[in-house]
Order: structure tokens, then C-alpha cells, then sequence
């Protein structure tokens, strides 16, 4: 029903209805690591609940999926790390129109049209690693936003990420750990064999294959990573996004080099065009284009929301299943 159409008691009734409906899928998805629906659909619904609470203001609750990051992750035995600023989610847009009018909001609040950082949003998750003196010495999940898992054992398993950086900073930095889709593909093969259930993809398998309380079996799991933020760029003399992934890789932190800063949107589009044609060639899974005001003053200035950042946005791909099913059905008329 189109939400002009409801009565305020059918707009309660469907939020509620939502809201409860993607929590049991967030706890699945977030939690045991084993989605009970396809991407695509909870991000219509979500979409569907997000215009509902727009309309409806009074039915948004404090654990609405709206309103929190991740799950609370209550289930899982790791130790649990409470971040030092909140790790935060991104919002999303699944058109370019709709990109177009969060580029005009974006320019608008600034006062002018500003360069962006693109980069390509990996599909895995969200880790965060603290150097003290240049070492390792912890590494946690994103988890709600707030408090995350303490997976640091897990992460010195990982080859791609330094025990020790080039310099000797003290600096928390953040970035994504992912599943090489050759390492995905050997280890659903395996699991099969196995007679267990193959991970949905390789995001579910890279956060199935983190949050084990037995480092070993992370370690045969052939995980990487790319680093792409910091709270602290002042630590590492940088003032744009683009400068802080230069200076990630001089500290020997692994940085993806798909990154491009753009004056103007036209730009954009050809980003988002050239990396829906090239994915499929990339080793490892990406579900999007991450658009960021490159200048870290601006972001400041533009902050956040409680669940996401008002400085960046990602544009989401075409769901491949969903892509699927349009090229058969083209192929079959
Ligand atoms: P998200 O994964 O869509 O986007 C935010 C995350 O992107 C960040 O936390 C970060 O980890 C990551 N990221 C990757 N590359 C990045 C880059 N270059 N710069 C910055 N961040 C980057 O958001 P989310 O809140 O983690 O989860 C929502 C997603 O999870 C949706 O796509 C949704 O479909 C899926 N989900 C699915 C189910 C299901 O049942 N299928 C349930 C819950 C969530």
C-alpha cells in the first residue's frame, strides 16, 4: 500500500511488523553469520521501514533497526571491547538519481561543490586495530557501534595486516576484513564435502571465519584486509580521506589502490560504470561504491547521524541474483 494511503493504525501495525521482522534477520545475519534472506530483500524492506518512521515519527523505538548498527551481539562468546568512538554504518542509495540528490544535500550544507574520495566498498567486515608504539596490540568487530568483539588473536593470523608499522604511532585505524573469492571458493568446496551448510557469501564467510573462539581455524581461513580510516588523522599529518590512505600504506597498512578523488558527479558515474564492469575481474567481493567528502574538515563538519555518517554515502550495485533473474528473463523472451 503506498504509505499515503494508510490509516495511522495500518502505519503502526506495518512498522511494528517490520521492525521486529529485520531484527530477527539482522541477528541472523549479524550474529550467527547465516542470512535467512537474500541482501536485496532486507534492504527493500528496510527501505520500506525507513519511509514508514519518516511518516510516522511516533513509531520509531530505541531498537529499531533504523536506529542502531549491527546487532548487540549478546550471543557471541568473544570478550567484548568497547570502541573509543562509536564505529559507525554507512547509508545507502541504489540509483544514481538518488546519489544525485544526497551529492545536492551534501553541496547545499557545505555551500559548494567539493572533491570526493570514491573507493570501492569491500564486502566483508568492519574491524577496528589499535598500534600502541607501532604494535598490534588489539583488534575488535564493529558489534553494535558501541561495543564490539575482541578478535585481536584472530587478527594477528591475518598475513595482509602488520603486527608492527613502519612508524612508531599510537593510532587506532579502522578498514574491512574480507574473504579472497579464490579462498571463498575452496573453502565452501570443502564444506560441501563436508556435509555443512556453504556460507551464503563470502562477507557471512569472512565474519563466520573472524569471530571464532579458535584462532586456528580463522587462521586456515585465508582472510585479508584493507584499511580506510582513521579518527585520528592528525596522528599521521593528513587533512583528506585521500592523503590518509597514502599515508595507511607508508605505515605498511594494506590499502585498496582502487581509489580516485573527483571534482564533479559526471565522474561518479563513470566510477560506478567501469567497477560494475570490472568486479567480477576484482579477487575479492565488492557490493558498491563508497562516495566520501575527501576534505576531513568538512567531514567534521558535516558529522553524523547516531547511525551513520552525513559525509559519505554508498551506492549499492544490483543485487547479482536479482541481475540474474533480469538476463533470464531476457534471454527467455
Ligand atoms: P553496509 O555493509 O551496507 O555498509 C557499511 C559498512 O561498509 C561499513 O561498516 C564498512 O564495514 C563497510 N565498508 C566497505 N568498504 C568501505 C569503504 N571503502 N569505506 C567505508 N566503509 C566501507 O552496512 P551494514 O550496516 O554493515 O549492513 C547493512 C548491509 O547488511 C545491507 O547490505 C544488508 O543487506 C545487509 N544485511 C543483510 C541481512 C540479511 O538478512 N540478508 C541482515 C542484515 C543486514
Amino acid at each position: 500500500t503506498p504509505i499515503e494511503e494508510l490509516t495511522t493504525q495500518d502505519a503502526q501495525q506495518e512498522t511494528v511488523r517490520l521492525q521486529k521482522e529485520l531484527l530477527q534477520y539482522g541477528a541472523a545475519y549479524y550474529e550467527k553469520d547465516a542470512p535467512l534472506v537474500e541482501d536485496y530483500i532486507y534492504d527493500a524492506l528496510y527501505a520500506r521501514l525507513v519511509v514508514l518512521e519518516e511518516k510516522f515519527p511516533q513509531y520509531i523505538t530505541p531498537d529499531s533497526p533504523t536506529q542502531n548498527v549491527g546487532s548487540t551481539g549478546t550471543k557471541s562468546e568473544l570478550k567484548k571491547v568497547t570502541h573509543p568512538a562509536p564505529m559507525l554504518s554507512l547509508g545507502d542509495v541504489f540509483s544514481l538519481d538518488e546519489l544525485n540528490e544526497w551529492d545536492a544535500r551534501t553541496t547545499k550544507s557545505i555551500g559548494n561543490q567539493v572533491p570526493y574520495n570514491l573507493e570501492l566498498k569491500i564486502d566483508g567486515l568492519a574491524v577496528a586495530l589499535t598500534y600502541v608504539d607501532g604494535k598490534l596490540v588489539q583488534a575488535s568487530t564493529r558489534g553494535n557501534g558501541v561495543v564490539g568483539e575482541d578478535v585481536t588473536a584472530n587478527v594477528k593470523t591475518i598475513k595482509s595486516i602488520p603486527q608492527k608499522l613502519t612508524e612508531p604511532l599510537t593510532i587506532e585505524v579502522r578498514g574491512e576484513i574480507y574473504m579472497p573469492k579464490s579462498s571463498f571458493a575452496t573453502l565452501n568446496k570443502q564444506r560441501e564435502a563436508d556435509g555443512l551448510e556453504p556460507f551464503a557469501n563470502p562477507r557471512n564467510a569472512a565474519a563466520g571465519s573472524l569471530r571464532q573462539l579458535n584462532v586456528n581455524v580463522t587462521k586456515s581461513r585465508k582472510l585479508s584486509a584493507f584499511v580506510y580510516y582513521t579518527a585520528e588523522p592528525e596522528t599521521i599529518g593528513v587533512t583528506t580521506q585521500s592523503g590518509a590512505l597514502k599515508r595507511f600504506s607508508e605505515l605498511g597498512l594494506p590499502t585498496d589502490t582502487h581509489n580516485r578523488v573527483i571534482t564533479k558527479m559526471a565522474d561518479i558515474t563513470k566510477y560506478i560504470d567501469q567497477y560494475t564492469e570490472e568486479r567480477e575481474n576484482l579477487s575479492y567481493g565488492i557490493d558498491g561504491v563508497v562516495v566520501k567528502v575527501d576534505q576531513l574538515d568538512l567531514q567534521l563538519d558535516l558529522g553524523n547521524t547516531v547511525k551513520i555518517p552525513r559525509w559519505a554515502i554508498a551506492y549499492k550495485f544490483p543485487p547479482e541474483e536479482a541481475l540474474t533473474v533480469v538476463r533470464n528473463i531476457e534471454w527467455t523472451v
